[in-house]
């Protein structure tokens, strides 16, 4: 039987990366899906890629009134959210020496402040054995030269994965916190100016990753899908790492 049968999923950055890769998990197991992000064109991407039972909605994270609108809509056609997979993110790489205020608060504006009311505009739909997972970063855990605001960043995520386990228990609510470690998706591009120092980058990560590769979306997407199901239906306020053991060994 399929794992998300009837299940109502939002997923934010639902159109590339980790949240693609989920989004196209989740259908194939038999939920209905909403994508989030900014970009008009990615979402049209993903909504091919996905092909049915999905709902693209464009927005911002940081915006409150583009959060509302989500849940409007999902309200008006669905009713309620069973999975929210918070997952939206950038990564901006600055050594504290070039940290400003606007790359702090941007980086925290989008990765922390963004979920948290991604997940408190979720609640009056979401339902009793609902799930909640949280992308955060194995990044939190570890000290890597430039990630320093992004790592505090996915440090709040996993944080706010344990007090929220606490409040949201008598409502029947799930939450746990996923930690990809470096994944091959768009965001390593970002961090590079060019396809050569992508590639240096991507080099880089494998040489320190036990597995000695980095990992594929399908791969994390496979974890957000155990997490949303109820085979983990006892696991609560956990931060499962998906990183070819690169924080764990
Ligand atoms: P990605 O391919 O760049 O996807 C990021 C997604 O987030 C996009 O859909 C993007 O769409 C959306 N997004 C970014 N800012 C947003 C905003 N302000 N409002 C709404 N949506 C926004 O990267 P990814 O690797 O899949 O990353 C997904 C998550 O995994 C992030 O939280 C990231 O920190 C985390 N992660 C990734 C890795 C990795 O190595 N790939 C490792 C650890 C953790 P728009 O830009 O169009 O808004």
């Amino acid at each position: 039987m399929s794992k998300l049968s009837g299940k109502v999923a939002v997923i934010t950055g639902g159109s590339s990366g980790i949240g693609l890769a989920t989004a196209q998990r989740f259908v194939k197991e038999g939920a209905y899906v909403f994508i989030f992000g900014r970009r008009q064109s990615e979402l049209d991407r993903a909504a091919e890629l996905i092909g049915s039972n999905m709902t693209a909605v464009q927005g911002d994270v940081t915006h409150a009134a583009d959060l509302d609108r989500l849940y409007k809509t999902v309200k008006d056609t669905k009713g309620r959210v069973d999975v929210l997979v918070a997952n939206s993110g950038v990564v901006d790489v600055k050594s504290i020496d070039d940290v400003t205020e606007e790359h702090f608060d941007k980086t925290f504006a989008i990765n922390a402040k963004g979920l948290l009311f991604t997940v408190k505009k979720a609640l009056p739909l979401m339902s009793r054995g609902g799930s909640i997972v949280l992308t955060a970063s194995i990044a939190s855990v570890k000290g890597m030269p430039g990630y320093g605001t992004y790592s505090a960043t996915k440090a709040a995520v996993r944080s706010f994965a344990r007090t929220w386990t606490i409040e949201l228990k008598e409502r029947g609510i799930r939450v746990n916190t996923l930690s990809p470690g470096p994944i091959d998706t768009p965001i390593i591009e970002s961090q590079a100016d060019s396809k050569y120092g992508a590639d240096a980058l991507r080099a880089s990560f494998s040489a320190v990753i036990p597995l000695g590769r980095m990992g594929q979306a399908d791969e994390v997407a496979a974890a957000a899908l155990f997490l949303a199901s109820d085979e983990s239906s006892f696991v609560a306020g956990i931060d499962l790492p998906v990183d070819g053991g690169m924080a764990q060994v």
